[in-house]
């Protein structure tokens, strides 16, 4: 029968072995696993040392192979809070009278010049939060692209995406918190999106994104 290596747990015969010491001249007071039932060829026999020096390389194998498993999981974990950053700043999107400027807290990022909006001189008619991705069906198949950080709105805090404290800005500057936000979504299976409850320090707030490609949404 095949042991494997190591200490026998179990003889063929679901008898559980029993350690015996060989009395013979060639190996004297050497002990031994035996099958605790029946001795003969289709049962346990194996020596106890050699068991034992077996079972400390066997052991010492899975030690390491959970240390790499320990290190993957850490590496991993390092990974996830990279991509678990927060802006904090205040975004804004001013006009200076011609362009439109984005803001990040005091620094001006960029702007866009005015002709571009040739529809939105004198105010819009909506305002949306969110975000976006190409997808290209490249092989059939949804994209990989990662929206917000890849978690879905409802694994929340410190995993998904969040917009919070929304406010539009009105023609005297002034911030405005938005009234009949709805949420909305294209695939909700690739990317989702939940209205936030979180409390009132968070305003007008919500959770996005999702991994794109997955079991759902293939
Ligand atoms: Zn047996």
């Amino acid at each position: 029968m095949d042991l494997g290596r190591g200490i026998p747990r179990r003889c063929d015969c679901g008898a559980a072995p029993v350690v015996l010491m060989s009395n013979t001249a060639r190996n004297p007071e050497r002990r031994f696993y035996r099958c605790g039932a029946i001795s003969g060829e289709n049962h346990v026999f194996k020596w106890f040392d050699e068991a034992h020096d077996e079972e400390f390389v066997v052991v010492a194998n899975k030690l390491a192979t959970m240390e790499q498993d320990l290190a993957d999981i850490k590496a991993d974990l390092a990974d996830m809070k990279n991509d678990i950053s927060e802006i904090v700043a205040l975004i804004e999107c001013l006009r200076d009278g011609e362009n439109w400027w984005l803001k990040v807290g005091e620094e001006l990022v960029g702007y866009w010049p005015g002709k571009l909006f040739n529809s939105l001189g004198d105010g819009a008619t909506i305002v949306q939060w969110g975000g976006e991705i190409v997808n290209l069906e490249t092989g059939g198949k949804h994209t990989t692209t990662d929206m917000g950080s890849g978690h879905f709105a409802d694994e929340g805090f410190k995993k998904s995406s969040y917009f919070g404290n929304l406010m539009t800005i009105d023609e005297t500057n002034t911030l405005i918190e938005p009234q009949g936000v709805y949420p909305t979504t294209g695939h909700h299976n690739c990317y989702n999106i939940k209205a936030g409850d979180a409390g009132s320090s968070w305003g007008v707030n919500f959770f996005y994104g999702g991994p794109g490609q997955n079991e759902r949404c293939p």
